[in-house]
């Protein structure tokens, strides 16, 4: 199709989870006729986004504005609650410290500051969200106290999302097609005009449109780029999420002279059941991961201590520890456990698909964890719990400051001696999520090239946008991420193609 032509549709998305949905519907809310190219079957829509618990990181200020994202939330369940506030200074900080000062600071600045009007946004799109009782709150003195920003999520996790964003989307009128793997752009000197995708009987089609955005993740998936780029072993970890995320996006970007940008060798990797699955599936995967961390001791192989456990709140440590794990020989580890915190563990340590021994003495623990040192797990466990502070007293809700160490490793909060049986231990290896690195976009989310210089046509979003996450990443700001992204690249790319070669007939939808 030549220029002056009318395309079919306005806007073509590419990918079918959060980030590419948020976009769609941000797209069509101004007026252009947009068509959704998801990969995978309809019945594994959603991408990453569906193996998600849902929560959402966001500003707010007060009780107010969480009644304000949770309309169903009664006046009995505020009483009950002390949400307390994270404000932007808040999530600023915690990104800035997580990151080691890296964050792309234009784009930190966009995800921080949208963040609560994109909440706002979503529920008004049919989102449901409720506060995260129990799980990033603890009761202290009757009162669930929240922590850590991660406050709210999604009503059925991650796939009552992906539901409700594709019910938003269908009643737009949006276009939706499944197994459509996009496999290349369709371009000249003027820019990008549209997608080549490979059907699901084996021919390819060519989709004409003004503006594309990119929301297709990122290449978690493909084993050959996770050693390419993350490096030496990240072939053998384990996938926790879709099978779809293969980098494609990425690699087609990265051919159109889009410019990469943020961490390349980075990515968020958690602690893994030993022998889970290579990929996610959606049955099984919350049973794999293994955040008690903290209150374990975990050892490698060698029967020592490789990582200090207790170094914070699980949610600023359990996406770095992975690659702790992965680094450790065999890309194995043992999170060990006495009974004076059994009560403590989360629902998954407590399901069928666990890598778990038990004993009630630690020599008998020792024998039955396959391939460790015996000799010195035993010295491990008898230096740590000679080290243990046991002046300052347990208190999982804070950072206490009962710490220890051991094999010169730190133990800075939560350090009990491993004394009481029976003994609990748990095989664990590295479950890869998401990789960090990415296209560089504008603050309008469009992509820009080696030079600089914005690529006319292409817009990005989610997994794909580089330099908001480096080293490590603070829980639940991944799907904030690729909605306030997601919604920003929807909004550029219909005013661009409304600029440019516009559909007929797109009329705004109210
Ligand atoms: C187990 C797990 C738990 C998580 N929990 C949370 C949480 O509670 N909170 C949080 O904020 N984050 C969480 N995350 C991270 C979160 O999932 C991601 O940050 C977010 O979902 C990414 O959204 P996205 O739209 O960029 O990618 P995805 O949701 O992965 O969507 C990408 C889509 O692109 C499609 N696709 C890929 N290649 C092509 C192609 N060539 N052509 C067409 N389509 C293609 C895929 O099929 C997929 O639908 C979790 C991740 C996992 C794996």
């Amino acid at each position: 199709m030549s220029d002056g032509q009318s395309a079919a549709y306005d806007v073509v998305v590419v990918g079918g989870g959060n980030a590419a949905l948020c976009a769609a519907i941000s797209a069509t809310n101004e007026g252009a006729r947009v068509l959704v190219l998801e990969r995978s079957p309809m019945e594994e829509r959603g991408g990453n986004t569906s193996f998600t618990d849902g929560l959402m990181r966001t500003v707010y200020e007060g009780e107010d504005d969480i009644r304000a994202f949770c309309p169903d939330l009664t006046d009995e369940e505020c009483a009950s609650a002390d949400f307390g506030a994270y404000t932007e200074s808040d999530f600023f900080d915690d990104m800035a410290r997580i990151t080691q000062l890296r964050t792309d600071l234009e784009l930190c600045d966009i995800l921080v500051r949208n963040s609560r009007e994109t909440i706002l946004w979503m529920r008004d799109q049919g989102v449901r969200f409720f506060p995260t009782f129990g799980r990033q709150a603890y009761k202290v003195n009757g009162r669930f106290k929240f922590w850590g920003g991660a406050t709210i999520a999604v009503a059925a996790g991650g796939p009552g999302l992906v539901e409700a964003l594709y019910n938003a989307a269908e009643k737009r009128g949006i276009d939706i097609r499944y197994e459509a793997w996009v496999r290349d752009l369709i371009r000249d000197e003027d820019g990008v005009k549209g997608v080549i995708l490979t059907r699901p009987d084996g021919k390819q089609e060519e989709i004409h449109a003004p503006s594309v955005v990119l929301a297709c993740g990122g290449f978690e998936a493909n084993a050959e780029m996770r050693a390419r780029y993350l490096g030496p072993g990240w072939d053998l970890a384990k996938v926790r999420g879709s099978r779809y995320n293969t980098g494609d996006g990425l690699s087609m970007a990265l051919d159109a002279g889009a410019q990469p940008h943020g961490h390349w060798s980075g990515c968020h990797a958690v602690s893994w059941e030993r022998y889970a699955d290579d990929f996610g599936d959606l049955i099984h995967t919350p049973q794999y991961q293994r955040h008690s961390y903290p209150l374990s001791i975990m050892v490698n192989a060698e029967g020592k201590r490789f990582v200090d456990e207790g170094a914070d709140f699980r949610n600023y440590t359990y996406a770095k520890y992975g690659q702790a794990v992965l680094n450790q020989p065999g890309q194995i580890a043992w999170q060990v456990f006495d009974s004076k915190v059994l009560d403590l563990l989360r629902d998954e340590y407590r399901t069928r698909r666990v890598t778990k021994v038990t004993a009630d003495t630690i020599e008998e623990l020792a024998d039955k964890m396959e391939e460790i040192d015996k000799d010195q797990f035993l010295k491990t466990v008898e230096e740590f719990n000679a080290s243990v502070k046991t002046d300052a007293p347990f208190e999982p809700n804070i950072k206490d400051g009962r710490s220890a160490t051991s094999n010169g490793v730190p133990r800075s909060n939560w350090a009990n001696p491993i004394d009481t049986p029976p003994y609990h231990a748990y095989g664990v290896t590295c479950g890869v999520t998401f990789t960090f690195g990415g296209v560089k976009v504008s603050s309008e989310a469009q992509v820009q090239d080696t030079n600089g210089k914005p690529i006319p046509g292409l817009f990005a979003a989610g997994e794909m946008v580089g330099g908001i996450f480096y080293f490590n990443y603070p829980g639940a700001s991944g799907l904030t991420s690729g909605a306030v992204f997601g919604r920003l690249a929807g909004g550029s790319a219909a005013a661009y193609a409304q600029a440019h070669a516009r559909a007929p007939e797109a009329a705004p939808v109210n």
